[in-house]
């Protein structure tokens, strides 16, 4: 269902009145957690303020060590739709427990499945029985092939809405966090008609970087850029290194656009 041998046509999706696929970039933005109401009200603001079409924000994390925050949780819920209500922009978050899918289907605008569930089979079931858009990011160590499949096990259940997120993949480097596979775009485009979005802040974990990978990736065809945005990202609960403040984001969204892939 995914194969563009099948549908020749990039698909398109209409999410909150804002289109993911054809010739728009999506610009989801926001921070890496949810801390508070002030903190995701604030940072809602101002992103859409330079042009985000989505917020961004985890309310359930998966942390490496289960010592570090782990997010707010349902109260993170509730935060991300106080914002959106403020906002008006639609509400990208992490599901991490099939427990907590009816919530996410109510609450949520796009679910977000991480890198570490990519191949979580019954969770992917379980979204392809829903009707909500999902964000399915590539694994860390998942082939192109792998990553297909994957949206296949939520399309098999009727639900068609799937977009790829490149988040970077684990190689021998290790000044980056992970390592951008910018290819994935030309090949995801070639292999099947879903839309696929770039991460530019997990994949390189430098907030240096982000500013010319996104621009990379939308040179190369992406369809949109997700971007860890904090108003003070030294004291982030979660990913700080790699955050830009709203000030970097509105300086990389005026600059994106003219890189843009002409087909
Ligand atoms: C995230 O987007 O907050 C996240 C945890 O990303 P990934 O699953 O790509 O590591
Ligand atoms: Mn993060």
């Amino acid at each position: 269902k995914a194969n563009r041998a099948f549908h020749p046509d990039d698909s398109i999706f209409e999410i909150g009145g804002r289109k993911i696929g054809g010739k728009d970039i999506a610009i989801i933005a926001g921070p890496c957690s949810v801390e508070s109401e002030e903190q995701i009200v604030g940072i809602a603001e101002a992103v859409k303020a330079s042009g985000a079409t989505f917020l961004r924000g985890g309310a359930y994390k998966p942390r490496t060590s289960p010592y570090a925050f782990q997010g707010l949780e349902a109260e993170g819920l509730e935060l991300l739709k106080i914002a959106r209500a403020k906002t008006g922009l639609p509400i990208v978050t992490e599901i991490m427990d099939p427990a907590t899918l009816d919530q996410f289907v109510e609450d949520v605008d796009i679910i977000q499945v991480g890198a570490r569930n990519m191949q979580n089979f019954s969770l992917l079931k379980q979204l392809g029985q829903t009707k909500k858009p999902i964000l399915l990011k590539r694994g860390l160590s998942a082939t192109i092939e792998e990553w297909i499949m994957s949206a296949e096990y939520i399309m098999a259940g009727g639900n068609e809405q799937v977009i790829f997120c490149e988040r970077g993949i684990r190689t021998f480097e290790n000044y980056t966090r992970n390592t951008l596979d910018l290819s994935a775009i030309p090949a995801i485009r070639k292999l099947s008609h879903l839309p696929i979005i770039i991460d530019p802040s997990h994949a390189t974990g430098l907030r240096y970087m982000v500013e010319p990978m996104c621009a990379a990736a939308v040179a190369a065809g992406a369809d949109g850029l997700i971007i860890e945005v904090h108003n003070n990202p030294e004291k982030a609960l979660c990913d700080g290194p790699q955050s830009v403040t709203p000030e970097g984001f509105s300086h990389i969204i005026s600059k994106v656009a003219k890189y843009a892939a002409v087909e």
